[in-house]
């Protein structure tokens, strides 16, 4: 066993889909390539959404395609303290704090602002309550998003990848130091260089909603500390999250892990596969059909795939491929 520690996290909100069953061989591989750990995390920390019985569907569908976690999979639904914890820990580094505001507030402050234009359908939280409730009750709990880049600044090396001896990148000079101030950037092993303003292009974002559900981007962060996970390996609808996680992971003094974001599937219409688009579930009821679903996503990740209608798969083949493509993540003695 090497320290690589990978994980695959689907959310129990429908079956597998074959999206997900490509991030999921494609995380699969990058463990077994790097002899390390694959995890298996249900993420319900969003009860609203999951459907009862769903994390077992999801299970046994990666049970029929070969994919078995190496520990009994983790539930976020279990691990509300931890996350309190870690919203109080915020709090206390006066990193977070308490938001009264109503989407209607939102919206009608930011066409006060003159500036009404959603990110992705979501509304950048124009900063109301950043310097008090004035009187109305909390609702939520966001990032204080430049507080947290001020305390927890970029820096050209990234630390975290100077600590886990991996690559490093150089970010472009600027004339004026300042404008990369919110700037987080990192590398991302397909992608390359990327970065985010998170104050600007995303604002402060919620930790914990007004329905008393702690948001997706703690929970992961928490949850990967916890985990001791070294890389993640997911699809690349996920990306535009790693600016947000990167800048927690640094709020809560947590390591960043490496990312491989995996290229997108396109359903017939040219929209990328998604449970909230209705796609179709991957189809394991025989051996045959399972192995047909793992041979496709394979395909996907460009591996080496035979034709014939055998139920065995070429498995060794495609973890030596992956590491010809992704490379072996040169593992180390972390400190
Ligand atoms: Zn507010």
């Amino acid at each position: 066993m090497s320290g690589y520690i990978g994980r695959f996290a689907p959310s129990p909100t429908g079956p597998l889909h074959a999206g997900s069953l490509v991030a999921a061989l494609a995380s699969w591989l990058d463990a077994r390539v790097n002899q390390g750990q694959w995890l298996v995390r249900i993420e319900d920390v969003d009860g609203t959404r999951c459907r009862p019985g769903l994390d077992r569907v999801i299970l046994d569908q990666l049970a029929a395609c070969g994919l078995y976690g190496d520990q009994p999979p983790v539930y976020q639904s279990h691990r509300s303290n931890d996350y309190q914890q870690a919203l109080n820990t915020l709090v206390a580094h006066g990193l977070a704090y308490p938001c009264g505001c109503t989407r209607k507030d939102i919206a009608l402050n930011l066409e006060q602002g003159g500036q009404g234009k959603p990110r992705h359908g979501e509304l950048i939280y124009p900063g109301t309550c950043r310097s008090g409730l004035q009187g109305k009750a909390a609702r939520a709990w966001r990032l204080a998003t430049t507080v947290c880049m001020e305390k927890h600044p970029d820096v050209h090396v990234d630390k975290a990848y100077q600590a886990i001896n991996y690559i490093a990148f150089e970010a472009p000079p600027s004339d004026n130091p300042g404008d990369n101030a919110c700037l987080v950037r990192w590398y991302d092993r397909r992608l390359g260089p990327q970065q985010q303003d998170v104050a600007s292009q995303v604002g402060d974002f919620v930790l914990k909603r007004a329905d008393g559900c702690f948001a997706y981007q703690l929970a992961v962060v928490v949850d990967d500390a916890a985990q001791g996970i070294t890389d993640v390996v997911r699809g690349q609808d996920l990306a535009d999250n790693t600016a947000r996680q990167i800048l927690l992971q640094r709020a809560l003094g947590l390591p960043t892990p490496r990312y491989l974001h995996t290229p997108l599937v396109l359903g017939a219409n040219g929209e990328k596969l998604s449970k909230q688009n209705g796609a179709a579930s991957i189809n394991t009821t025989t051996p045959q059909a399972a192995c047909d679903e793992i041979r496709t996503a394979a395909r996907r990740l460009g591996l080496p795939v035979s034709t014939d209608d055998s139920t065995q798969d070429d498995r060794a083949e495609w973890v030596a491929a992956w590491g010809d493509l992704h490379g072996h993540v040169g593992l180390r003695t972390a400190s």
